[in-house]
Parts: structure tokens; sequence; C-alpha cells
């Protein structure tokens, strides 16, 4: 498969883009299976990247060198073949690429179209300009090329998005492709629907923006969540919000956690160390309103916001789009979108609606949570698992002085370690928890991510880690869906669904294992516990859970 990358990152700038303004080329190469390019040591085959400590010369060493270089910081978005025959002869066999962008450049080198040609199956020779025209004579961007698709009348065509490209409509043309057809949005005139403004729905949105793609979000609740059922931020989620600037926000304010204890009734058991799981990013204690919030602002940066008070009441779909109800205290609305994404959490009535099962099994015991003012009488960067009779207890602190304790046993705060001395509580809720799957995650032009897809126990603290990731997939998917390769979507489907089936399937075994129930179990974590984290593969199962690299995003 053939793949122009915008230097790994989908939302620009990218992290090299802070190299130099001439570096790091983004490039097109056909990808090889399994096959390293480098990151995050190194670019371009062996150009080290030195700002990654520790450095790894012996990755590094084995970097594929991509196939060939495109410009810098253009943030290339879109790849098509013109394999048709409806355009010139010098047009044949090659690739079409859309340079997005021009980023942190004095010498502005993007915002166009231009062509790669190819021969016995290579790029050869030099990128030719095709469309231009995105830059004013003040160099000002009217517009942006936010991929490149191929279509069944025109060979190649560019969808855009409203906003950016309603001015340049009028003078983009297709640079002699078409003769003077005037330049077409399409269906990139319509605007994508999320529905759900929890972590789910704000990441999509913020994905999408970076892709150039400007989409309504709706959120039934008036004010943002004070409460926090999430704490914990994986690395894996740092590494996909890095290029949004949200992950340099999280980690200004978070802590990291390095490990976490087992204890057999508050007596040391083992220790999971994985402050060295991944290269750049550590696990973080984050309060879910924090994250929140600073999705929000990323949002509000680049002048989106999700409109509150406002729910998704009905909808249908037909092959061309969905038509939603959306509906205020005073009024409603019907609003046509291309694609609907359903981040509407657990209980979701898109889900619902479409009758879609969600296929697991439930724990029977209420677990109660509580944020406990405490002395802090355990170690600040860990997490603390205590199995006790009949259960467990999970400690955290979330910041020095106040502690998340959760388990599935009656009387939690009796089941504290011998020498904590609790204050006031703060929060405290109780909750029921089942390990499912949605039966599938794409219907037609609507998608399901996060919690509508998956619930789970919060034991690795994956929920909303997860639908973060769902996030960012869809947002790959959604830009080709949009650019007209609507098929796209059922490649979210297809393969978030795989990733949602393992990871709760593991969450479940380790849930079942730690819970402690029924009373042979408690005798087996004891002995099971001490040997997964002592032997290496499973040791290393655990730490790729807990931090969420227990597989690699898939965006195709
Ligand atoms: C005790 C506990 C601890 C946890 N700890 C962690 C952790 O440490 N790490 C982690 O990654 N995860 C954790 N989780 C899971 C995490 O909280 C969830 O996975 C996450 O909130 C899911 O995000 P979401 O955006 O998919 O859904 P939600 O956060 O539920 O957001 C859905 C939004 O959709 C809105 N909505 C619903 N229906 C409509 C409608 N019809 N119209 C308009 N709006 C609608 C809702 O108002 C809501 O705001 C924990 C969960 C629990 C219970």
């Amino acid at each position: 498969m053939w793949l122009a990358r915008p230097c790994l990152h989908i939302a620009p700038p990218s992290p090299r883009d802070e190299l130099r303004p001439d570096l790091v080329p983004d490039y097109m190469t056909f990808v090889k299976e399994a096959g390293f390019y480098g990151w995050p040591y190194s670019y371009f085959g062996q150009h080290v990247d030195p700002r990654v400590q520790p450095q790894r010369a012996d990755l590094v060493a084995s970097a594929i060198v991509p196939d060939y270089a495109l410009s810098s910081h253009v943030a290339s978005l879109g790849l098509a073949f013109n394999t048709g025959t409806d355009l010139p002869d010098n047009y044949r066999g090659g690739a079409f690429i859309g340079e997005h962008v021009s980023w942190n450049r004095e010498v502005l080198n993007g915002y166009k179209v231009v062509y790669v040609p190819f021969s016995d199956g290579k790029p050869s020779g030099m990128a030719q300009d095709v469309v231009t025209g995105f830059l004013n004579s003040d160099n000002q961007a009217r517009g942006r090329p936010v991929g490149v698709a191929s279509t069944s009348h025109a060979a190649v065509r560019l969808p855009t998005r409203r906003e950016r490209c309603a001015s340049s409509r009028r003078s983009l043309r297709w640079a002699g492709l078409e003769g003077d057809r005037n330049f077409d949005g399409g269906q990139m005139e319509q605007v994508p629907l999320i529905v759900g403004s929890g972590p789910t729905g704000l990441a999509a949105a913020l994905f999408l923006a970076g892709a150039g793609i400007r989409c309504r979000i709706v959120e039934r609740g008036l004010t943002p969540s004070s409460t926090s059922r999430a704490q914990v931020v994986n690395p894996r989620t740092l590494e996909l919000l890095e290029s949004t600037g949200v992950t340099k926000a999280i980690l200004t304010e978070a802590r990291p956690i390095h490990r976490v204890v087992f204890y057999e009734q508050w007596e040391p058991l083992a220790e999971l160390e994985f402050g060295h799981a991944h290269p750049q990013f550590p696990m973080v204690v984050l309060p879910q309103a924090r994250s929140e919030a600073l999705l929000l602002d990323a949002l509000a940066a680049r002048e989106i916001e999700p409109e509150r008070g406002v729910e998704l009441t009905s909808f249908s779909q037909d092959d061309d789009g969905v038509d939603a109800v959306l509906t205020w205290t005073d009024r409603s609305e019907d609003f046509r979108a291309p694609l609907l994404l359903a981040a509407d959490g657990a209980h979701s009535k898109v889900r619902e609606t479409l009758g879609i099962g969600l296929e697991g099994s439930d724990f029977p015991e209420a677990w109660p949570l509580c944020d406990l003012e405490l002395d802090d009488p355990l170690d600040l960067e860990s997490a603390h698992v205590s199995f006790v009779k009949g259960g467990m207890v999970f400690m955290l602190c979330i910041r020095p002085g106040l502690w998340r304790v959760f388990g599935n046993i009656d009387g939690l705060l009796a089941c504290l370690p011998p020498n904590a001395k609790p204050g006031a509580i703060g929060w405290q809720s109780s909750f029921h928890i089942g390990d499912r799957v949605a039966a599938h995650e794409v219907v037609g032009r609507i998608a399901l991510a996060g919690d509508a897809a998956h619930v789970h126990a919060p034991v690795a603290a994956r929920g909303m880690n997860l639908g973060i990731e769902d996030a960012f997939v869809f947002a790959y998917c959604a830009m080709d869906a949009l650019g007209g390769d609507v098929g796209r979507l059922n490649d979210f489907g297809n393969i978030r669904h795989d990733v949602h089936t393992q990871v709760v399937s593991r969450i479940d075994k380790l849930t079942r294992l730690a819970r402690g129930r029924p009373g042979f179990v408690g005798l087996l974590r004891r002995i099971a516990v001490p040997a997964m984290t002592t032997i290496w593969p499973l040791r290393k199962a655990m730490i790729q859970l807990v931090t969420g690299l227990d597989h690699e995003i898939r965006i195709a």
C-alpha cells in the first residue's frame, strides 16, 4: 500500500516541525508490512532525532528510508493514483498529492496539489504543481486541500471544506485537467455531526479539525461535567494528542505514575513498573474533567465549540447522508450530515436506535467509589491494589491529600491501609461493571465510538483512552469518507471492532482475577499476580495492557 505521510501525524503541525523549517520532509512510500520507519528515534532512515532520549541506535540501524521525499511541513493529506484515462498522457500512472499547508515556513511551499510521475511502479522525477491558487497576493490562505480522491468521471477530485474554500471555489480551477470546470467542493460542503462532548466526541472534533474538517458537535448537558470518572491518561493517548498541543497542556498539570503495587491485605505482594514503557511519554494522573477542559481549550483555539443543551432525539439515514433531529428545550432543528459519530456514552441512544447489541457480560456486585481526603499513606507515584477478603481495593493519589478509592466490597473505608487516616469524602458514587463490546461499530454513515461502542471495568484505566484512540482512527477514515470513499467508514468499524474485542477481553480476564470471587480465585491471584509481574512475556503483556500499548494504531 502506498501512503503519503505528513511525517507520521494526521494533525499538523507534526512534532518534527520543531527541528527546522526545511526538515523533516513529508514523504510518500510503499509501506512494507511491519516495516520500521524510524519513529520516534530517526527520520528518513538513519537521521537521528536528537530530542528523543534515550536513543535507540539498534532500532535506527534498521529504519527504512521512504521511497520519495515531498516538501517539508506541508502536511500531505491526500494521495490518489491516476489509474483512469480521462486525463492527459503526462498525468498517466502517477500520484496526485494534496499538500495541505506550509507550517512555520517563511517561504510557503504547500497549499497545492502536486503530481508525482511514476515509472516501473516507482516514483520518478520531480513533483509538478497541478492545482495552485489557494493563497492570495498577501500569502493568506483562501483554502487548503484536505484530500485527493479518484472519481468515476473526473479521475481525481479535491474534497474541501465549506468555510475555507467558499471564497476560493470561484477561482480554483483544475489546472487544465478538466478544461475550465469550476472547482466543486461536492460532499465536503456538508458538516459531519458528532453527538456527545465527552472525551471521545471532543477528541474526534479536534482530530477532524487537524485534518481541515470542521464538524458540528452537540451535547445535551448544559455545562461540562465537573466530576471525574477517569483519572489516568496513558502514553498512547499522549502520543496521539501530541500534534494537537493537548499533550503538552496535559503534561504541564498532570502527575506521572510509574508503577502498580499489589498487596495481600496491604502486605506487599508484587510490583509492575511501567515508567519507561513508552520512549517519550509517561502514564499520568489527571482528572477527566481537566482532560476534557484541555480538549475544549484546544477546540476553542480552532474556533470550534460544542453546542450545549442540544439533544439528538431521532435520526434516519439514506445512501448519501444522515437526517438528525436536534432538540433544545424550546425548539428543534432538522440537520443533514454526511456522517454521524455517536460519542454519546455507555447508554448510547444511537446504538439503541440502530438495534446494535452490546455483547459481553456483567459482574453482579456494586463497586463503591469515593474521592477521599487522606494523609498520603502510600507512595504518590504508584497506583495501589490490595487483595482483601472477598474482593479488592484500588487506591490512587489524585493530588497530595486527595485519593481515589474504589473496590468491589461493602465497607470500603474499613479496608484502607492500616496507617491511613481518612478525612472528608468528596465525590462518591457506586457503579456496576460490565465488559461489553458493540456487535458492530458502523451502520451506513453512522459510527459508534468511545463508551457507546465499548464498556468495561476501569481496572486498566482504558475507557477514555480507548475512546480517544477511536476518535483518532475515525478522523482518518472520515476524512477519506468525506472525500468520496464512503467504504472507509466500514474500515473504521472493522479495525476498531477487532481492537475493542481484544482489549475488552484482556480487561475482563484481569478483572475476573483481581476481584477475587469466588473464593478459589482469591487464592489463585496470590500466586498468579506475582508470576504475571515477573515472568517476562506475561509482565510485558501486563505493561502493554495498562499503558495502552498492547496494539498498533491501524488506520487502514
Ligand atoms: C470509576 C471509573 C473510573 C474510570 N477511570 C478511567 C481511567 O482512569 N482512564 C480511562 O481511560 N477511563 C476511565 N474510565 C472510563 C471513562 O470515564 C469513560 O470511558 C469515558 O468517559 C468515555 O467517554 P465518552 O466520551 O465515550 O462518553 P461520555 O464521557 O459518557 O460522554 C458522552 C456524552 O454524550 C452526551 N449525550 C448522550 N446522549 C446524547 C444525546 N442524545 N444528544 C446529545 N448528547 C448526548 C452525554 O451528555 C455525555 O456528555 C473510568 C470509568 C469509571 C466509571
